[in-house]
């Protein structure tokens, strides 16, 4: 966590383990004594504060839902617990979409995805300078959408999606199942090896990269005839080595948008980096409450 400053830099942030099975009372001692602390850092008080959640979260109630990372946490009320604790307005939001919010805040393009490849597969819409909600409020799960029908199952119910294809642990997953002895990679597998080795010219290497690039260029293709955006930034931690994925990626989308005016969507590296998530939260309660947010 961090305190922002209203021109969007950081004046202090903690860390420190979520320690999930300790239950969210416990988490939430220790986020309200971290941010006390960030405001005496930061010579000031808090204005309001933001959150970026793993979902699903309702953004309306600031509820917790059926979050895998957070066992038991289910119904906690995040926002009016910590709102009650610190006296100031307080706004969650979808993880994938406080970064979409951190995004928007340097690239005003009027159709913004924001694309995550990590552990998992997340993207949030930002158009128009709003983010876009399903109904209810609800956040739509792009890394979901079905890919390859006669694919993996996914934890989610469904087979082939977008997640359980091209996610960083299933790339690691089907470099483990598909490797014979002589493909030399290390075990464990990681995707940040694999990515290394891909660049040193690992024929075994390469083929990974290669169906990761593939995968995630169906995915992207699909985004870009459903929304015609014009930029999809890439980001998490997969999307580090996105150098290595772009030309099979590009290539998909030239033979899969037909349709639509594709070129005019740039596909790029997010260029926020590592501080996405923090000045993501920010975003989020500038966004929520823009009477309050005095740049
Ligand atoms: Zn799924």
């Amino acid at each position: 966590m961090a305190a922002v400053r209203m021109n969007g830099t950081i004046a202090a942030r903690r860390a420190c383990p979520t320690a999930a099975e300790r239950g969210p009372e416990t988490a939430l001692h220790s986020i309200v004594s971290m941010l006390r602390e960030c405001a005496l850092e930061a010579g000031g008080s808090f204005a309001g504060t933001g959150i970026g959640c793993t979902g699903p979260v309702d953004p309306e109630t600031g509820i917790i839902g059926n979050v895998d990372l957070l066992p038991g946490w289910s119904g906690f009320a995040l926002t009016s617990r910590l709102a009650g604790e610190l006296n100031v307005p307080v706004a969650m939001e979808n993880d994938a979409d406080a970064a979409a919010l951190s995004e928007a805040s340097v690239d005003h393009s009027q159709r913004l995805i924001y694309l995550t490849v990590g552990t998992g597969i997340g993207a949030g819409l930002v158009f128009d300078g709003q983010l876009y909600r399903g109904a209810g409020g609800s956040h739509p799960e792009l890394g979901h959408m079905t890919i390859d029908a006669s694919g993996p199952l996914c934890y989610c119910g469904a087979t082939g999606c977008w997640e359980v294809l091209a996610s960083g642990p299933a790339m690691e997953e089907w470099a483990r199942a598909s490797a014979c002895p002589e493909d030399r990679l290390e075990v464990p597998f990681s995707a940040r090896k694999i990515c290394e080795l891909a660049t040193t010219g690992h024929p075994f290497a390469a083929k990974v990269v290669h169906r990761e690039a593939r995968y995630l260029g169906i995915g992207i293709a699909n985004l870009i005839t459903a929304f015609c955006p014009n930029r999809i930034a890439l980001g998490g931690g997969v999307m580090e080595s996105s150098n290595l994925f772009l030309p099979e990626i590009m290539r998909t989308v030239s033979r899969s948008c037909g349709l639509v005016p594709f070129e005019r969507t740039v596909i790029a590296k997010s260029g926020l980096g590592s501080e996405t998530a923090l000045l993501g939260a920010a975003r989020v309660f500038q966004h929520r409450f823009p009477e309050l947010w005095k740049a």
